[in-house]
């Protein structure tokens, strides 16, 4: 991962074209809530333009099957995760519980705290479980054979690329999600295809993977994935219906942030770290016994992933970062639907399909594990 271009990334467009052009392949393509916010700035637009529509238009007219949205996956992400914290929260289990979206911070822990590799949500990332559940549930719903199906994430981060070759995350021997491909590729991929992006109509993502709610979006920031969390688990543990789901305590922008939420008279330490330099911080605290949060939220990149290192180059300006946080924010005040656990397809889904979240199938499907590796 590299927010400041220091490395370039291997170039996957040859190979998403290539897919595109073979009429035996179902080709299928999910995008992360942070390009969103950040994909204009390559088409001369202020940073901060939310161009969501302009985006899924985009990728219908480079001839996608299906347009669905890692939103989706992030809604799914939270229930899993929600239901991981009460659950550990309730039975004595190991806390903090850190989040595990973030693949270049999966590894960071796997590399340089591998005594900690239990204290991390097992959860799969948002993308990665999208690309699951498209060859599982999709694929089944619609009469498709997984092998023809190739998953394309479109992602704000380099560090993705890995993530996706991780054999840990396979289901049945293949690979969930199949190429990856930055904001800056995407970029170029839309300009060699010459296509005009400001004159494009807003269209919509495919239904059913491509509902979302303002919870999923959050996830493009630092502080969104436990924020999206407080939003279900505070309505879970109570029973209420939350109204004001805007928790401003856990929002910002400093690299390490802390916050306390009471839940049902129950005080919810948080703690929030942006930058591998912070996670260390907090990282240490928890090796050494010391670390008084019940839940931890890890990002790599200062910002989070609209920060990433394969957003367009921001050169360092906070001002970029922070008007794609406020865009991302603003976004997620657009939408009517604000909890993951109110998104009616991803619920249908666990109707239909998966059963309990949290339960058998959602384990084998969703959840995964993590190892010590050799520190480099
Ligand atoms: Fe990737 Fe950075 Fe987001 Fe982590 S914070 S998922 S490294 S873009």
């Amino acid at each position: 991962v590299c927010p400041t271009a220091a490395l370039t990334e291997v170039n996957h467009v040859p190979k998403v074209w290539e897919t595109l052009n073979n009429p035996k392949k179902y080709v299928v393509v999910q995008t992360a809530p942070a390009i969103r916010v950040a994909l204009g700035e390559l088409f001369g637009m202020e940073a901060g333009t939310i161009v969501t529509g302009k985006l899924a238009a985009a990728l219908r007219r480079l001839g996608f099957d299906q347009v669905f949205d890692t939103d989706y996956g992030a809604d799914v992400t939270i229930i899993e995760e929600a239901k991981e914290l009460m659950n550990r929260l309730e039975n004595n289990g190991r806390l903090p519980m850190l989040t595990s979206c973030c693949p270049a911070w999966v590894s960071f822990i796997e590399h340089q705290f591998p005594d900690l590799v239990d204290v991390p949500s097992t959860c799969k990332s948002p993308h990665i479980m999208l690309g699951t559940l498209t060859k599982t549930y999709f694929a089944e719903k619609n009469n498709i054979d997984p092998a023809d199906i190739v998953m394309v994430s479109i992602m704000p981060c380099i560090a993705k690329k890995a993530e996706a070759a991780r054999t840990e995350l396979a289901i049945d021997d293949h690979d969930n999600v199949d190429i990856v491909i930055t904001t800056r590729e995407f970029g170029a991929m839309l300009k060699e295809a010459g296509i005009d992006f400001d004159k494009l109509p807003d269209e919509d993502f495919d239904n059913p993977l491509g509902e979302s709610t303002g919870a999923s979006i959050i996830f493009g920031t630092t502080g969104g994935v436990i924020e999206a969390a407080v939003r279900t688990v505070h309505d879970w543990m109570t029973g209420e219906d939350l109204e004001d789901v805007e928790f401003t305590a856990l929002r910002g922008i400093e690299g390490l942030r802390e916050a306390t939420v009471d839940i049902n008279g129950q005080e919810i330490r948080i703690g929030i770290a942006n930058g591998l330099g912070n996670a260390r911080q907090l990282l240490e605290e928890v090796r050494s016994g010391e670390s008084k949060y019940h839940a931890i939220e890890i990002m790599a990149c200062p910002g989070g992933c609209i920060g990433g290192g394969g957003q367009p180059y921001h050169y360092g300006n906070d001002e970029v970062v922070k008007k794609r946080q406020q865009a991302i924010y603003e976004e997620d005040r657009r939408k009517t639907v604000r909890k993951s656990h109110h998104n009616k397809e991803v619920m249908k889904m666990y109707e239909d399909y998966m059963g309990e979240p949290y339960g058998e199938k959602a384990h084998h499907l969703l959840h995964t594990s993590y190892s010590p590796k050799e520190r480099i």
